[in-house]
């Protein structure tokens, strides 16, 4: 077994991807080595998007021919319980018959038509329906897409230029995001990528997740500069991290307080958590909701929105530019559409808090019944189990302090055992409607083969 690489320290783990490609005897069949060879030389690392190339956990990635329900098929044929599930937009299971059906109905009208559809005002009503302070959405293509349009507004409304996000957290890949902590946390930031200049990264400050006393210093040095916050109101890019509301409370009250805009960054919370997401969990309203994963059923979309107040500043209404060819694409928004009228009906939400509990609890029994240390967290459907003899994770440092030797050795076993878990310690896992007991036995049984193994 060739240990994972840690890779370098980054302030994002959504960025800590780089895989030297080896190969792991037992961890991908020999199908997919041959298919990984053939896409590296065709594709940066073979995939296109990094942390499908199973760096952080070393290896070859499983390559995919089909997924149904809560399988995933490899291209050898060997079926898989998912819990990566697209990475968290495929929370009815994969291809459910009615979502398959409504998008097969859609392309046979046409794939795109560059005009406006009755199916976007709908989308954009249930949207509002779940978080009642969108009074007005803005359909996009993707998560990154959301946060873009959502942040040169807040810029474009405030008048001013710097954004704050915390350490850890992952909002896509816009370059101002892409920042690490500067020299002290309370000053700007540091690019965390190649490729973008000083200058934008410095518009980006950062402060700790779940630091109360972090938020008051940035606000007391950059206060009159800071255009919003954003944040994920449940973390899930360093692993799933929970807010603590009274955190979430000071960063409503300081935002308004200096007249910045308060950005919930839910692309994965989204219609997961609840069906209106972590701010109905928590109770707390943003000025900006940014959308993503779960809101297009599996297809392309993101969505961003507010009051109308502040939506009303985005063209061609206001000054604030975005567009899109693709926007609101007719597929899209079909998939999108019919997954949330799914998600409304009864029981949807204790379903899936009950499934969530249900794997909290199997890990830890299985953890603890092999005396491995571990800290298992989660929000509703999402959970990540993360190596740490140090208790809860509260923020990237504790995220950082985690084992990645041991989760790759356990991620390998559970792959063995025919478990498809998120192969990074810093990804949040993401069971489905469609996780029935059968999935639930075969899981429990690789949870007590992987953690015997590194008993
Ligand atoms: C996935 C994710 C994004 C980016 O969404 P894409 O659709 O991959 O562009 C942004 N923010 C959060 C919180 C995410 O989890």
């Amino acid at each position: 077994m060739v240990p994972a690489r840690p890779g370098p320290l980054r302030a994002n783990p959504g960025l800590t991807f780089i895989g030297d490609g080896s190969t792991v005897p037992g961890m991908a069949d020999p199908v997919s080595q041959e298919l990984f060879a053939a896409a590296r030389k065709r594709m940066p690392g073979g995939v296109n998007s990094p942390v499908r190339a199973f760096g952080p956990v070393g290896g070859d990635p499983v390559f995919v021919d089909s997924a149904s329900g809560y399988t995933l098929v490899g291209a050898d044929g060997t079926e898989y319980v998912d819990y990566v599930g697209s990475w968290g937009p495929m929370i009815l299971g994969h291809a459910h018959p009615d979502v398959v059906a409504a998008v097969q109905d859609a392309a046979t009208r046409g794939t795109s038509y560059g005009a406006p559809t009755r199916g976007e005002t709908a989308m954009a009503e249930r949207i509002q329906g779940a978080h009642p302070h969108m009074e007005m959405v803005r359909l996009v293509s993707s998560g990154t897409e959301a946060v873009m349009g959502a942040l040169r507004l807040a810029r474009g409304y405030t008048g001013r230029d710097v954004v704050v996000k915390t350490v850890g957290g992952y909002h896509g890949g816009a370059d101002y995001l892409l920042v690490k902590a500067g020299s002290g946390l309370a000053t700007l930031g540091e690019p965390d990528s190649a490729g973008i200049p000083a200058p934008i990264a410095a518009t980006t400050g950062t402060i700790h997740y779940n630091d109360i006393e972090g938020v008051r210093a940035i606000f007391d040095a950059q206060g009159p500069r800071i255009a919003a916050v954003i944040l994920e109101p449940i973390a899930g890019n360093m692993g799933c991290v929970p807010a603590d509301p009274a955190w979430l409370a000071e960063l409503r009250r300081l935002t308004t307080e200096h007249g910045a805009l308060l950005i919930f960054d839910e692309v994965m919370s989204c219609f997961r958590v609840a069906y209106g997401g972590a701010q109905e969990r928590y109770g707390v309203t943003p000025d900006l909701t940014c959308l993503g994963k779960v809101v297009g059923g599996g297809l392309p979309v993101g969505a961003y929105g507010g009051p109308e107040a502040i939506m009303s500043k985005v063209a061609p209404l206001g000054p604030v530019y975005q567009a899109g060819t693709l926007s609101g694409n007719p597929l899209a928004v079909a998939a999108g559409s019919t997954t949330l009228d799914l998600l409304r009906r009864e029981g949807t939400y204790e379903r899936l808090e009950v499934l969530g509990d249900r794997l909290q609890t199997m890990l830890r029994d299985a953890a603890a019944k092999h005396g491995v240390p571990c800290t298992v967290q989660g929000v509703g459907a999402m959970l990540t189990c993360f190596f740490t003899d140090k208790g809860p994770v509260r923020g990237w440092p504790d995220a950082d302090a985690c084992d990645r030797d041991a989760f790759a050795r356990w991620h390998g076993r559970l792959l063995e055992n025919g478990v498809y878990w998120p192969p990074s310690q810093f990804e949040a896992a993401f069971p489905s409607l469609a996780h029935d007991d059968d999935a639930l036995a075969t899981t429990e049984r690789a949870f007590d083969a992987a953690f015997a193994a590194l008993a």
